[in-house]
């Protein structure tokens, strides 16, 4: 995919109202985005896609929703507060500010004037809780769902009767103050993260490290995306972050690159022990078996939300002579279903709309009666539709109907009392 294509793309997510710049009509907001009615919905299949791989398919994963300001403490404990920081260096000629470890050269990128001496930015958001706006009442808005993992760690494995090796799932919102978002949703200072934090037994983590590393790129071929546009990427001693003792990269190659999509990362017993020893409280692990007491090790598996998301939207664009086809898989699309009556009158708008009706129950449905046809199926092909329903004349006497396939353009007559299983068969759902 080339840059034009992703300028193109970007254009096409505004257009047909999967993605917004935030705060439009006062200028935007440098980095943050909207997701419209369509891109509300690939998100919500791409989460739930998620949260089915991994809680409701893994008897030993038990999801987890807590909340985005916690104890500031944590942070402390976490080495967030000391070391979550960037490198940050400015140019002296033309004020541009960039992130060190992004640069190739020592020189400014933009117009090769001379660079600053790097300074450490710390990149959590802060705000105060309260009133008062001082030092006690700081606290911070996430940047990591994780961290509300661990301090619930005892408070899940006490209501769900889970044994290690068990994990915890979550979806939500994580905040950086990055020196440098860009690349539409890729870096932005508000995101989705979906994170599984897994408790092991020391000793067993390399097993379960590379279980997991495995699981989670397979993950990607299974919501559409190109094989070969997946790598994993291993992180060498400087890369590593604070807390880690070996990561991974899950790797994308977007238009600008290959790039990170999710981190698998040895968290050991860094973060347990941290809390243990700020918290004050016992955080070790009793092994009924074994009659033994640890600290278990952390496997985390960090997805980014909205990266998939920009992932799926990259991998999915076409441009072909004719059209423009976004190419989800069933699962992801934000309509799986478009019913197209040829026309409206003589009653066969009418069936059309009861028929659709009839569909929603099972598929997300988009109703369409005004147009040219051909023009309908190109203003669904441009938003990714698996099929369009077309009702036309012999609908009436014979009761069938024009089921027309996306990638192929083929078109099948499929009996109205069919309808239903077939698409359940071609968007291969379960029943
Ligand atoms: P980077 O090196 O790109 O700043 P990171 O290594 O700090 O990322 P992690 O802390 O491992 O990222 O975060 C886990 C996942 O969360 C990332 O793989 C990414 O998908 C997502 N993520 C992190 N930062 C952002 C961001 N600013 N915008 C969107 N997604 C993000």
């Amino acid at each position: 995919m080339s840059q034009k294509m992703m300028e193109n793309l970007v254009s096409l997510c505004k257009r047909r109202g999967f993605i917004y710049p935030s705060s439009e009509i006062y200028g935007g907001l440098n980095s943050c985005y909207d997701y419209g009615p369509l891109g509300v919905e690939l998100k919500r299949n791409l989460k739930n896609f998620w949260w089915k791989s991994m809680v409701q398919l893994h008897d030993n994963i038990e999801g987890l929703d807590s909340s985005i300001l916690m104890h500031p403490k944590i942070w402390e404990a976490s080495g967030h507060v000391a070391n979550f920081t960037d490198p940050l260096v400015d140019c002296k000629k033309c004020k541009n500010r960039f992130r060190q470890d992004h640069l190739e050269g020592t020189v400014c990128p933009n117009c090769k004037g001379e660079l600053t001496e790097a300074r450490q930015f710390n990149l959590m958001f802060k705000t105060f809780m309260g009133p008062v706006e001082s030092e006690a009442s700081v606290v911070y808005l996430r940047p990591e769902t994780a961290q509300g993992i661990y301090v619930n760690y005892q408070n899940v494995l006490g209501t769900s009767r889970q044994k290690i090796p068990f994990g915890i799932a979550q979806i939500g919102k994580a905040f950086r103050n990055e020196i440098t978002p860009g690349n539409f949703i890729f870096r932005t200072r508000e995101f989705e993260q979906m994170e599984m934090q897994y408790f092991v037994k020391p000793g067993e983590d390399m097993t379960a490290f590379d279980e997991w590393k495995e699981k989670r790129v397979a993950w990607y071929t299974k919501i559409g995306i190109s094989k070969d546009k997946i790598r994993l990427h291993e992180h060498g001693p400087d890369e590593l972050a604070h807390y880690a003792k070996k990561a991974f990269d899950i790797q994308y190659e977007f238009p600008f690159g290959w790039q990170e999509l999710e981190g698998i990362h040895h968290r050991s017993d860094f973060d347990l022990n941290q809390h243990q020893k700020f918290s004050g409280k016992n955080l070790q692990y009793f092994d009924e078996g074994l009659k033994e007491k640890y600290i278990p090790y952390i496997i985390e598996t960090s997805a980014g939300c909205d990266r998939s998301l920009l992932c799926i939207l990259c991998d999915a664009y076409t441009e072909e002579e004719e059209r423009v086809v976004m190419k989800f898989s069933p699962q992801m699309a934000p309509v799986q279903v478009a019913v197209l009556p040829l026309v409206k009158k003589d009653g066969l708008g009418k069936l059309a709309k009861a028929i659709a009706e009839n569909l929603q129950n099972k598929f997300s449905v988009f109703y369409d009666e005004s147009g040219s046809i051909g023009r309908r199926y190109r203003r669904q092909d441009e938003i990714g539709t698996p099929y369009c329903v077309t009702f036309d004349y012999d609908t009436k006497t014979n009761h069938t109907v024009t089921v027309r396939n996306r990638d192929t353009m083929n078109q099948d007559r499929v009996g109205t009392d069919q309808l239903s299983e077939f698409l359940i068969k071609h968007l291969s759902m379960n029943p």
